[in-house]
């Protein structure tokens, strides 16, 4: 450990990432966050205290060696760091970009209850960037081939990790995806200026270089069963990552207004079908001048207020009908948002949207709520006030209040038990679904999460596929926890 003054280097506080101008980012698609120079860096690296006990790593939910692979980033050792990193997560650059921090990694450290906790996160995006612009990564291995194979379906990060692991212990792998590009939510939800496409790409590309084979326009459950992919294309074991892309409603009058979107629906056309870039026709409305208003708190709430900013709205609203005390999206995100200009109506719930006599939008109407006991998820419940209703007008709705899990795989296999909520059940220590030979994990399991337990449970499934590929052995009564 470099001998520095710590308590100097913690008096200097938290090295904030750098960000491009809020008034030049919100009229473009670059990335926001720019990255940590060397130097800060290793200044934000100095100023970890190296505990013997690091709560830090608890806090991850893969479990990365925070303090090791910091330490390595304070000696200017990057290659080291990301060989610490990458024992743990496939998909560092993109975590370091969009893990919830604040709840996980640095929701732990000792520094957050001081200072303000070490930039886990960007320090992790620092090494992933850095190993990946000098082609620090390790030299691969010749991989003997297994002989088995294996059927990926849906190419989110829960997939991909899975695939990963699968390919590196030789089995041949193919993943099946229903779209016509790879990467899930990573490419269709997360939007280019939190998250760039070439990352994804980069990613995709070196398990390509591992052997791994991609299917797109697959759907599976309609192009081809699950059964047919172990009884005609053969596959000794199944991986079902199909995450939880089915969009929530809000069931109120006026949602099959024109310029009524769902979330899922919006950030598809623009992110997927191209319509960030410049040199693409635009396959959703004009927004030049528009009032757009977007229901719901979390990070697909935000990417869903903040796109529309970047393709000329005059006025982005987000209403949320609880506090901001209780948003689920990321605190960076929420910032970002306030910083390019969204305004938050907070305690407001949507209770009608309203239209003209040729069937567009024209405003929404909207009950005030207030706060009263925590329930379930442990925030307060919302409670209408009364009487208390107004209007507002607008000319675009996004309605981002949450996904549920993709019905169309598991209604098609009957013997894939399902949840009361429409997950998969699965044996949370394997992955074993109800059907032989069947794995699943990621936003199918456990309903709309995270990225990084997306490729935690990847990597637990596959751990568990290869045993099973190895000695052949179905429990024939998995013990199923509901997600
Ligand atoms: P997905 O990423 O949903 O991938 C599933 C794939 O399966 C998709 O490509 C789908 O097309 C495909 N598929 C579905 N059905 C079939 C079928 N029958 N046959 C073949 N393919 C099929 N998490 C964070 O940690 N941080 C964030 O900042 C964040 N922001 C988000 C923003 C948005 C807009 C959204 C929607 C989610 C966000 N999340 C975020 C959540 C995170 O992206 C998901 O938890 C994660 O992507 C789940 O991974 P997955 O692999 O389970 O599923
Ligand atoms: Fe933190 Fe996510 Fe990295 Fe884990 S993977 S250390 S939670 S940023």
């Amino acid at each position: 450990m470099i001998k520095v003054s710590l308590r100097a280097m913690n008096k200097l506080g938290r090295t904030d990432m750098p960000a491009r101008d809020p008034l030049e980012r919100a009229a473009c698609f670059d990335e926001v966050n720019m990255g940590l120079t060397p130097e800060q860096a290793t200044v934000e690296a100095m100023r970890c205290l190296q505990c013997k006990t690091p709560t830090c790593i608890d806090g991850c939910p893969v479990n990365i060696q925070i303090d090791q692979f910091i330490d390595r980033v304070a000696h200017g050792d990057i290659r080291g760091a990301g060989d610490i990193i990458r024992m743990d997560s496939l998909l560092p650059a993109i975590c370091g970009r969009v893990c919830p921090q604040e709840s996980q990694c640095e929701g732990t450290c000792v520094l957050d209850k001081k200072h303000r906790p070490i930039a886990i996160g960007h320090l992790e995006r620092y090494v992933a960037d850095t190993v990946r612009r000098y082609g620090l990564e390790p030299v691969a291995e010749p991989i003997e081939p297994s002989g088995k194979s294996v059927a990926i379906v849906g190419s989110g990060p829960a997939g991909l990790a899975c695939a990963a692991d699968l390919a590196k212990e030789g089995h041949y792998v193919r993943v099946f995806e229903a779209l016509h590009q790879p990467g899930g939510v990573l490419i269709y939800g997360i939007p280019e200026f939190r998250l760039p496409k070439d990352i994804v790409a980069a990613e995709i590309d070196g398990l390509k270089e591992l052997g791994v084979e991609f299917e797109m326009n697959a759907i599976i459950g309609r192009t081809i069963t699950v059964e047919e992919l172990f009884d005609e294309e053969g596959f000794d074991a199944v991986f079902v990552g199909v995450g939880a892309g089915l969009p929530r409603f809000l069931g109120v009058d006026g949602e099959n207004l024109i310029g009524v979107y769902s979330a899922n629906e919006f950030l598809t056309r623009v992110n997927l079908m191209g319509a960030y870039r410049k040199d693409t026709e635009t396959p959703v409305l004009d927004l030049t001048g528009r009032r757009v208003v977007v229901f719901g708190g979390g990070n697909t709430a935000m990417d869903s207020a903040r796109t529309p900013l970047r393709l000329g709205a005059e006025e982005v609203r987000v209403a949320y009908r609880r506090t901001e005390a209780e948003m689920p999206a990321r605190d960076e995100e929420i910032e970002h948002a306030k910083e390019e200009g969204i305004i938050f109506d907070f305690l407001v719930s949507p209770v009608e949207l309203l239209g003209n006599d040729e069937g567009w939008l024209t405003g929404v109407r909207f009950q005030r709520m207030e706060l009263g006991e925590p329930d379930d998820s442990g925030r307060r419940r919302p409670i209408p006030i009364e009487d208390d209703i107004f209007d507002l007008d607008a000319d675009v709705v996004i309605v981002a209040i949450g996904n549920s899990p993709n019905p169309l795989l598991p209604a098609t296999e009957s013997r894939l038990e399902q949840t009361r909520w429409g997950t998969l059940a699965v044996n949370e220590a394997t992955g074993r679904t109800t059907m032989p030979g069947v794995f699943a994990g990621g936003d199918i399991v456990t309903g709309g999460a995270t990225v990084i337990l997306a490729m935690g449970a990847g990597r637990v499934a596959a751990a568990s596929i290869n045993e099973y590929l190895e000695t052949g052995v179905w429990e024939t009564e998995p013990e199923l926890e509901p997600a």
